[in-house]
């Protein structure tokens, strides 16, 4: 299998996973990602706890890329520490900037890291931020 192909196979088995696609009772905070190019529509929610994320989610619909992303960095911060979740999004926002990575990382990001296929590809960059764009909105301004 060439590496065009297990990307391929990786994104279509994230994009199908149900476990994360729902809404979060007494979440603590909800940010919408609209790629009106493309149709993505998906809502990120999180429940914060103690300085964890307890729980994250999503709602809405997207195409098999944005879908498969969002799956991909819930995995990635789920259980994860505010502190650790903005390295991750550092992590991926210096991939999709064509940064030199660490391998703490690459580790950080786990199989997130395949998503940097699309730094450059201007078409899907937009299906796969969405998500982490919507994270960054609810991060950013959160102290630690
Ligand atoms: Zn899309």
């Amino acid at each position: 299998m060439d590496l065009d192909k297990l990307y391929q196979k990786t994104i279509l088995e994230y994009a199908a996973m149900k476990e994360h696609n729902h809404e979060i009772d007494n979440s603590t905070a909800v940010e919408r990602g609209h790629n009106p190019s493309c149709g993505d529509d998906l809502t990120l929610i999180i429940k914060l706890k103690d300085d964890k994320v307890l729980d994250a989610a999503y709602i809405g619909k997207g195409c098999a890329i944005s879908t498969a992303s969002t799956n991909m960095m819930i995995e990635a911060i789920k259980g994860q520490s505010v502190a650790k979740t903005k390295l991750i999004l550092k992590a991926f926002f210096d991939m999709m900037a064509n940064k030199e990575l660490s391998d703490e990382q690459y580790d950080l990001l786990g199989d997130a890291e395949i998503l940097g296929f699309a730094a450059n590809m201007p078409a899907r960059i937009k299906c796969v931020t969405l998500s982490w764009h919507s994270l960054k909105v609810i991060f950013q301004d959160m102290k630690e």
